[in-house]
Formats: structure tokens, sequence, C-alpha cells
């Protein structure tokens, strides 16, 4: 397993980061507030330049890389945003990028990380069969690959999120971190043990993809089945560094339901003016699912992605038609879902289930 990073590191990618990326904004919203019953502290991390939070990674990935390593290329695999990071980090860099992605990901995804650049290629049904595509372009090309989660760089830039959040707010009781490799919720432990370590670092992960919460409970990278429709939060596999730094440092780790993902998309563009992708609502949609955990305290919920597709933008106006508009019981019909037939265990029922 490669080393994590040190504090130091994280300090040192911000130093880094300050060139390329101003911090973003984090804000509370009243309406938002009254549905969770709590103040809750919204990182924007939808306001960076490819629209998610990984760009800190990228960018201090590649500025650490040797000019040979620059020279050769770079080969990844990716859902969406990470390619995205990786495709702005060379083109700012001058390396040459190559994404594999998934056959199954939104085309606006694969057309943004083009147009940064990119050669990608689309391959296979899941991540599973991106990777292996990727590792064997690398071998072929005597190219750097690089993985989504165990790379100690990407760590250490993500990381430069949680300097901000915690020296905005020394005070929180609690800060939700959405999980696919779970890079992001790793980071968040690293920081918050230096800065706030009374905080609980909370991750969440979708419950039709609950690989990164099943390893951690078992404390061993398991494989799971991938049916979220949550493309951020969409893995088949638990990753190892970000895994042994969650499995000391992590408070807890929580499930929702691709349905309640959605719901708060739709309450963060309700009541935050917020056009956040599921991945970039889980974090809230854990909240809501929760009020007696979540209830008076202090809570940052990470926003950690604005990539929406176009599908996803019009879904949100159909459950708005469908629930009757976004109103201040948004809360109560949440947490109604979690008990009702959208309840995460269900979804797994049917997700384990053979398919005919
Ligand atoms: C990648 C991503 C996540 C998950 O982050 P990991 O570091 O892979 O756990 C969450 N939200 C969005 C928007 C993402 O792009």
């Amino acid at each position: 397993m490669p080393k994590p990073p040190a504090f130091a590191d994280v300090l040192a990618a911000r130093d880094l980061l300050s060139g390329y990326l101003p911090a973003t904004p984090m804000w509370s919203y009243p309406l938002l507030d009254a549905v969770a019953g709590t103040t809750v502290h919204v990182k924007h991390e939808n306001a960076q330049p490819v629209g998610a939070f990984k760009v800190r990674g990228g960018l201090t990935l590649l500025s650490g890389l040797t000019p040979a390593q620059r020279a050769r290329g770079l080969v990844t695999y990716s859902t969406g945003n990470h390619a995205q990071s990786l495709a702005y980090a060379c083109a700012a860099f001058g390396a040459s990028c190559t994404v594999v992605m998934p056959e199954t990901v939104p085309e606006a995804k694969a057309r943004a990380a083009s147009a940064l650049g990119a050669e990608v290629v689309l391959h296979g049904p899941d991540m599973g069969a991106a990777q292996e595509r990727a590792e064997q372009l690398a071998a072929d090309g005597d190219r750097h690959l690089v993985s989504p989660g165990d790379t100690p760089a990407l760590l250490a830039g993500v990381g430069t999120l949680y300097l901000e959040l915690f020296e905005a707010r020394p005070d929180l009781d609690a800060v939700v971190v959405p999980v696919g490799s779970g890079t992001g919720a790793a980071a968040a432990c690293l920081v918050a043990a230096e800065l706030a370590p009374d905080c609980r670092v909370i991750a969440v992960q979708s419950s039709a993809a609950p690989a990164a919460h099943d390893s951690w409970r078992e404390g061993v990278c398991v494989r799971r089945p991938n049916r979220t429709t949550v493309e951020g939060l969409a893995t088949g596999r638990g990753f190892t560094l970000p895994q042994h730094v969650m499995r000391s440092q992590l408070a807890d780790f929580h499930l929702v339901s691709d349905q309640q993902i959605a719901a708060a998309q739709r309450l963060l563009a309700g009541h935050a003016h917020t056009l956040a992708e599921g991945a970039g609502a889980a974090a809230l949609a854990a909240v809501l699912a929760r009020p007696q955990e979540f209830t008076g305290q202090r809570v940052a919920v990470v926003c950690t992605g604005g990539n929406a597709s176009a599908g996803d933008i019009a879904a949100l106006g159909e459950g708005t038609a469908r629930d009757g508009g976004v109103t201040l019981d948004g809360g109560a019909a949440l947490r109604e879902g979690a008990a009702s037939d959208e309840d995460p265990t269900t979804d797994e029922g049917a997700a384990s289930a053979p398919r005919g």
C-alpha cells in the first residue's frame, strides 16, 4: 500500500494550489436549515473550475511528478469527475492525458473531459473493465498509470478542502462526506485529526453501490454490486489507501438510497440555489435521513460536485411535480422514504437478487 500523506503534505498542497484555485465558499440557507432542523453549512465544491472537488487532487498530483513522468503522459480510469480533474491538471502542466471511462457514463462527462484535452476511451460496462483497459494502455505506451483511489498526492490535494472548511468553522460537531473511492473522506479524517479532533467525520455512500461502506464495516476491501445511478459514488470495490486511513479515524459510515439522494438534490436546488449532481447531494441526504443524530448540532455537508447531466436536471423537475413542489416538509418526506420501500436494505436485497 502507498504511504498515506502527512498533514504537512496537505499544507504544502495548499501553497501550491493557491496559484491555481481560490478557496470555495461555504454558506448556510435558512430554508434548508428549517428542513434539516439544524444549521447545515454547505461547502461549495460545485464552484470549482471542473465542477468538483477532485481538481484539487489532480493539480497536486501533476505538480509533484517529474518532468520525465509528465512527458510520458498519464492514463487513468474514471466515471467522470476524476477524468475532468486529471485532464484539467494535465493541460495546466502540458502532459498528455488518456482517460478510460465505462460506456455507461453520461455523455456530458465524457465530452467535458475531451474538451479539456484528454483522449477519452469508452470501454466496458463498469469501472472494473475500464481499469483493466487503462492498465493495458499504460503498460503498452509506458505511461504513468493513476489510480483514482490509491494515489497519496490525490488525498493530499483534496485535503485542502478540509483545511478551508475547519479553518472557517473550527467548532463543527460533524462533517459529512460522500464517498466513491474514499479519497475525500480519508483526507477529511487526516485534516480533522489536526484541526478539529472532536468533529465526527461521517462518510456516506449509495446503498446501491456499498463497496466502500462494506469494506469499512468489515475491515477488509471487498467488492460489491455497483448499481447506483449516482456516478460520483459508483465504485464496485474498496480502495486500500483511503480505507486504511478511514479505518482508524472515520466516526461512522451511512448508506442512503438513490431516491433519498435525488430528494436532497431537489432541496439544494429549491432551498440553496445550488445545482448539485447526485453525489454532491448525498451528504445532505445522510443528514436528513437521521434527524435524531444531527438535530441541534453544527454540521457541514460537502457539496462535492455540480456536474448534473441534462437527464438529472429534467428528473429534478419531475420529482418536484410529483411531490407537489419542494416544501418545508421535504425532510419529513425523506425520513419517511428511509422507512418505506426505498429503504437501503430493500435496495440491497434487490441488488443481490438474481436478474432474469
Ligand atoms: C469522486 C466524487 C465523489 C467521491 O469522492 P472519492 O474521493 O472518490 O470518495 C463524490 N462526489 C463527487 C461529485 C465526485 O466527483
